[in-house]
Parts: structure tokens; sequence; C-alpha cells
């Protein structure tokens, strides 16, 4: 069905990214709460069916791990993009709350099963794994959003503010300084993974402090520094999976079948994980602890 901008009740903002915000709204027809996401774009209209074709294959995106797509449509130089609203927020929210080793590998193991449902059904890299791309929700389900499925949807961001914290693998870093923004594979999502699992783990982004403030000293810790690592209340195991996946040399991380094979997220999923549970207490524990924000890259 197609969904209309007329057809939404508009309730409150979920956050705003790089390149527009999102709102949480109710469409009207169907009683669906969906999130909306603006996106503001530099293009002709040539290349909006472009777009509007490339997204197609999002409806064939249906996974567990995946956020459910629900349309998109275009007013003047915005793509609108209907999704599956998730209660709970984004990882980003609950780093730094009490993250069990259970817990960690739930979320880690769902974020595995997202990546790999990408590659192997639509054979596409996610290619912007960070946590606040990481959606969860009050029913303990952990899923993945705003992968990227348009190449003409990519290439036509208004890109603003570039820079803040990466996310990005050493080998994309050196790609995109020497103009060559596409020599990297899947496995740079990996390393993305990694970083986030940290960040999740240790509650903010797990490069020092020092290279929060400017880009250049990030860029060059993350180039040539030692990948970070989980802090050391976690297992052994826990640790050697995100050494795995933070390997500097792209061709020697770990694929997707092997991460799911590794002792960290193997029993996860016959495991019983009190995902509900943990959701609501970290929700609970975030209203008296609110998250301090790092300041953004000038
Ligand atoms: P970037 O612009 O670099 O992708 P971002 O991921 O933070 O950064 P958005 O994708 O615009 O930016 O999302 C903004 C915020 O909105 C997210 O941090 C998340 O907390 C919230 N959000 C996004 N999608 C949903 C959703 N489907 N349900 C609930 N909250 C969402
Ligand atoms: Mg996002």
């Amino acid at each position: 069905f197609k969904i209309k901008m007329d057809e939404f009740e508009l309730y409150e903002e979920l956050g705003k990214g790089n390149y527009g915000t999102v709102q949480k709204v109710l469409h009207k027809p169907t009683g669906v709460t969906m999130a909306l996401k603006e996106i503001r774009l530099e293009l002709d209209d040539s290349k909006l069916k472009t777009i509007i074709t490339e997204l197609d294959i999002l409806h064939r995106a249906t996974s567990p791990y995946i956020v459910d797509f629900y349309g998109a449509f275009f007013i003047e130089s915005c793509v609108y993009y209907c999704m599956e609203f998730m209660d709970a927020g984004s990882l980003d929210f609950f780093a730094g709350c009490d993250l069990p080793e259970d817990v960690l590998a739930r979320i880690t193991g769902s974020m595995v099963e997202g990546l790999k449902f990408l590659k192997d059904e639509l054979k596409i890299m996610h290619r912007d794994v960070k946590p606040t791309n990481v959606l969860l929700n009050s029913k303990g389900q952990v899923k993945l959003c705003d992968f990227g499925v348009s190449g003409q949807l990519d290439r036509s961001l208004a890109k603003t503010n570039i820079g803040c914290q990466s996310y990005m693998a050493p080998e994309r870093i050196k790609g995109e300084s020497q103009g060559a923004p596409t020599s990297y594979t899947a496995s740079s999502d990996v390393w993305s993974l990694g970083l986030s699992v940290i960040e999740a783990a240790c509650g903010h982004y797990p490069y020092p402090p020092e290279t929060y403030s400017n880009v250049f000293a990030q860029l060059t810790a993350i180039v040539h520094g030692d990948p970070p690592t989980l802090p050391d209340n976690y297992s052994a195991t826990a640790q050697d999976f995100v050494q795995q996946c933070l390997r500097k040399q792209a061709h020697t991380r770990p694929t997707y079948k092997d991460l799911l094979a590794h002792p960290f997220l193997l029993d996860n999923a016959t495991k019983d994980i009190d995902m509900v549970g943990w959701i609501a207490r970290a929700t609970e524990y975030r209203k008296t602890h609110p998250k301090m924000n790092v300041p953004a890259l000038a």
C-alpha cells in the first residue's frame, strides 16, 4: 500500500541525526505507530526514481533482526522513510548501564544475525554499523536499521557534519583519504560491530577522550594505534570475540558464520536471557542517570 504524509498524526521527535530527524507518528489508516525519518537530499528529479527503485528491496528485508520497512515517499527535496517504531530506543542510550555478559552477548548475537541476513539474503553490506543504528524494544528484541540499500540515496545525502565519532574500519579510512571510497568489504562492518560492542559495555566511544575532540587525532588513532579492548569485568571469551572483530588487517577478521560459532555467541540462542527485564531496568536507571553527551566535533 502507499503511505502519504497527511495520513500521519505526529508525536514527539525521537532523535536527530546528521541528515535529518526521526519522529514518532501514528499512521491513521492502519493504526500502526511508526518511526518517520526525514532525510534531506541534494538532487534532481531523475535521481528520485532511482532511489525509490533501490529502496524497494527493503520490502524483502524481513528478518527478526532488521527493523521493518513500511514505505517511503518524497516531498520536495526530502525523502520520508517509514519504519517500525522501536520503543526502547537505540543502543547508545543504554551504553554505560550495567550490561551483564549474557545481555551483551544477546545484543551482539542479534547484530551478527542482522548483518549476516543483509549479506546472505540481500547481498548488501550495512556500511553504518554504530550504536545509534541498533534499536531495542520492550519485547526484548534487538534490530538493525539504516543500512546502505540505496547507492543513489547515499550519494545524494546533504552531508553537513562528517567526522564525529568514527566507527569506520582502518582500511575504509585509508581508502577514503586516498579517494577510493569503495575499497572495503563486509569485514569493515565486523570492525564497526566490535567497536559498537565495546561502546555499549564501557559507556562511551572507545577511543581515548583526547581523540574525541579532533578528527585528525581520531582517524590517526584508528589507523595507526592499537585497537580498544572490552572492559576487564567481561570474560576472556568475550574479550577474545571483540579482539577478533577489531583485527586491523581486514582479511583476518572472522566471517559472520565464524562469529556465530564463537564461544561468546554459541549457546546464545538457546539460553534463557531476560532481555525484557533488563531493558525495563536499564530504562528506569536512565531516568535517574541521564546519559552524558560527548560533545560533537566542530
Ligand atoms: P546518522 O545521521 O549519522 O545516521 P543517527 O543514527 O544518530 O546518526 P538518525 O538515524 O537520524 O541518526 O536517528 C536519530 C535517532 O532517532 C537515533 O539515535 C535513534 O535513537 C532514534 N531512532 C531512529 N530510528 C528509530 C526507530 N525506528 N524507532 C525508535 N527510535 C528511532
Ligand atoms: Mg541512524
